[in-house]
């Protein structure tokens, strides 16, 4: 079940399509004409609605309905596409913006016209510096050609776009924690609702976006809702690129249509080529550090949203991470404890009290090598008084590493038991309440 055309990695394989002149030779930019000259803002609404394209960023929200959720008469408005990128594994925003930033662009400006948005920013993680270069000198070459600016295409509609780039904290991927950025305030989350689109970036209606999925509206208003559909599955249409790591042995971003298998990704040659040394698999993490954890059962399990939840996992950012059986579970859950706790942003205290505590246990008993029965008890005790009580996701995220680990692997952390008392290690007891 291959892909006979790109979507969102169209047209790599084209020598300089990241310049305007090669991108408009090539058809881009001319959905965005389109929309501009014969069509309305409502008529794009609809088609994006139409084309059932879900939010790429890890929720998997329809885009076109949360369009629809703008206050009727409301302005300014504004969009923010999310370029921040930061869920552990997910590197496929910077690939899409290096080979063709123009496809985002235009992605946005059809957006912000469907929208009637007259400013959009677009918010980069701190480390993309080269990537952020690439889109300005994008923006500025449109601006040139006249498709960004004031009385566009003489069609009276004005838009400018503006990056920014973020200081490389996590939490500026939250959609709220991003606006308070964006202010100039620290990143930290706000309570929702109000959603952005009611009351977001400077208390106006806005409208946040992954790359990917603002990657996608040239395409759907160029082609048409039948053709998009006819990619994917009746929920999940489209494609999704999949940033596959891991024990494979070829990793990389691979674009496919919704629906296929997890097993066709990890073995086929033209994606994933089958694990390193043929060592079997043991852990699929198939949305990112946040997604609950799959193992070799899940291998027939298709790549969408609804059967991933179904699995008991989520489809998340797209990020499939596929390890080997010389990985460690306990030590899994550990190192992945510890960047949420390095992120959390300290704002509620069952995230920030929480991490730490998942951290400094988990720490005693991998790395030191002191672990009792009772610290068992303990991880079970911290990940449940912080799930479903953590301010946002960060939180709730945190608790996918060790809770997976403790569920599908009890025995490994049986075993740390074990082995500290043939030891004659000095034990430090931990007080957790
Ligand atoms: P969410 O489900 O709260 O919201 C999804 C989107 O829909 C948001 O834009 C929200 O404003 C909007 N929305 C939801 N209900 C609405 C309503 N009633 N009215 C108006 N708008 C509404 O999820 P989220 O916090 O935005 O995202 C969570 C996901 O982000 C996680 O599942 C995770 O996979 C992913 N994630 C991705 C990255 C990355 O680097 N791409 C990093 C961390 C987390």
């Amino acid at each position: 079940m291959g892909l006979t055309e790109h979507i969102i990695m169209r047209e790599l394989d084209i020598p300089d399509i990241s310049d305007f002149a090669v991108y408009r030779r090539h058809g881009g930019w001319e959905a965005y004409r389109y929309a501009l000259t014969e069509k309305t803002p409502a008529d794009i609404v609809q088609m994006v609605k139409d084309s059932g394209l879900r939010g790429r960023g890890g929720a998997g929200f329809p885009t076109g309905m949360k369009w629809s959720f703008l206050p009727k008469g409301v302005y300014p408005r504004y969009l923010l596409c999310n370029c921040d990128e930061s869920e552990p594994g997910t590197f496929n925003n910077h690939q899409i913006i290096d080979k063709n930033p123009h496809q985002l662009i235009e992605g946005v400006a059809l957006s912000a016209f469907a929208i009637e948005a007259n400013t959009a920013y677009i918010y980069m993680r701190g480390e993309f510096a080269a990537a952020a270069r690439t889109l300005e000198r994008a923006i500025a070459q449109a601006y040139e050609a006249g498709f960004l600016g004031k009385n566009i295409l003489s069609t009276g509609f004005d838009l400018d776009i503006y990056v920014h780039r973020g200081a490389g904290a996590y939490i500026c991927g939250e959609e709220t924690a991003l606006m308070e950025s964006l202010e100039g305030k620290i990143g930290q989350p706000r309570l929702k609702p109000p959603f952005p689109a009611v009351a977001g970036l400077y208390g106006k209606p806005t409208i946040i976006n992954n790359v990917e999925t603002l990657a996608n509206v040239p395409r759907i208003v160029e082609k048409g809702v039948a053709w998009y559909r006819s990619h994917g599955t009746e929920k999940s249409p489209g494609t999704k690129c999949f940033s596959l790591s891991g024990h494979v042995n070829r990793p990389g971003n691979y674009e496919l249509p919704f629906g296929v298998p997890l097993r066709e990704l990890i073995e086929s040659p033209e994606y994933g080529g089958g694990m390193k040394g043929g060592r079997p698999v043991k852990i699929i993490i198939p949305g990112g550090a946040s997604a609950p954890w799959l193992t070799a059962d899940h291998l027939d399990v298709p790549l969408d949203y609804e059967s991933l939840a179904a699995a008991g996992s989520m489809l998340g950012s797209g990020a499939v991470i596929v390890l080997n059986d010389t990985v460690s579970a306990p030590h899994l859950a550990y190192k992945m404890d510890e960047f949420f706790k390095h992120e959390s942003c300290g704002k509620c205290t069952p995230c920030r009290e929480g991490t730490h505590w998942l951290v400094r246990v988990l720490h005693r008993m991998v790395e030191e090598g002191h672990a009792t029965a009772a610290d068992i008890d303990t991880l079970h005790g911290i990940y449940r008084q912080m799930a479903g009580n953590c301010f946002c996701l960060l939180g709730e995220s945190a608790v996918m590493p060790i809770k997976s680990a403790l569920q599908l692997f009890p025995h490994e952390f049986e075993a740390l038991v074990k082995q500290s008392s043939h030891r004659n290690g000095h034990h430090i007891p931990l007080m957790v309440h």
